[in-house]
């Protein structure tokens, strides 16, 4: 199954991907932790991602939308994939399913992740994620069992540099004028499926894979 994980920075898209690949295996693709390992490893991809994704503004999109079409054609991609983060306009949706239909090939279900703007702000500015292997976490709602510590990998955890009020205010603009006109988009394909992002990761896991028709 191919789904794509849509809505705000913070919305929880990434928490729920994670639970989608340790529950069903598919791959969880994020452009966001992609460009955060490059900016990590100094590769030539993260020094030309650097300067955007510190100030909240989109990587151009002919470098994220071949980033993903060669990612998805792995071989651990062959059963399907999560996307998370990617498209995040109409220029990169367009680009991915051109790609796609020449592959006979498709996104199955586009999950719209959505929340209010205002807890976003409280979300993203409390969030700390693994600097290993990103997993998120939150200061009070959702601790790891060690204070700073990834349950999963033992890594350390930390901000994100863009998840200041700032940047996030910015990253926000972005996805109103940018990735908002996705939405319906994809409900005109008749793939949407909507999902509230604010309430317990359980229950809004529980809702994603009963609209994945997976329960
Ligand atoms: P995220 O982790 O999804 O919030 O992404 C962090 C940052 O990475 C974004 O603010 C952008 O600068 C960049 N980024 C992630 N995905 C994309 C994309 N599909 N297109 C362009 N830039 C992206």
């Amino acid at each position: 199954m191919n789904i794509i994980m849509l809505g705000a920075p913070g919305a929880g898209k990434g928490t729920i991907s994670t639970r989608l690949n340790e529950s069903f295996n598919l791959p969880h693709i994020s452009t966001g932790d992609i460009f955060r390992e490059n900016i990590k490893n100094e590769t030539e991809l993260g020094k030309l991602a650097k300067s955007y994704i510190d100030s909240g503004k989109l990587v151009p999109d002919e470098v994220t939308t071949n980033l993903i079409l060669n990612r998805i054609e792995k071989d651990d991609c062959k059963n399907g994939y999560i996307l998370d983060g990617f498209p995040r306009n109409l220029v990169q949706a367009e680009g991915l399913e051109k790609s796609l239909l020449n592959n006979s090939k498709k996104i199955d279900y586009v999950i719209y992740v959505f929340a209010d703007e205002n807890k976003i702000v409280d979300r993203l500015t409390g969030r700390r994620v693994c600097e290993k292997c990103g997993t998120p976490y939150h200061i009070r709602t959702l601790k790891s069992k060690v204070e700073g510590i990834c349950d999963l990998c033992g890594g350390k955890l930390i901000q994100r540099k863009d998840d200041t009020e700032e940047v996030i205010r910015d990253r926000l603009k972005v996805y109103n004028e940018q990735t908002k006109p996705l939405i319906d988009y994809y409900r005109k394909k008749g793939i949407l499926r909507e999902v509230d992002g604010f309430d317990t990761v359980e229950n809004v896991f529980n809702n994603v894979i009963k609209v994945l028709g997976l329960k």
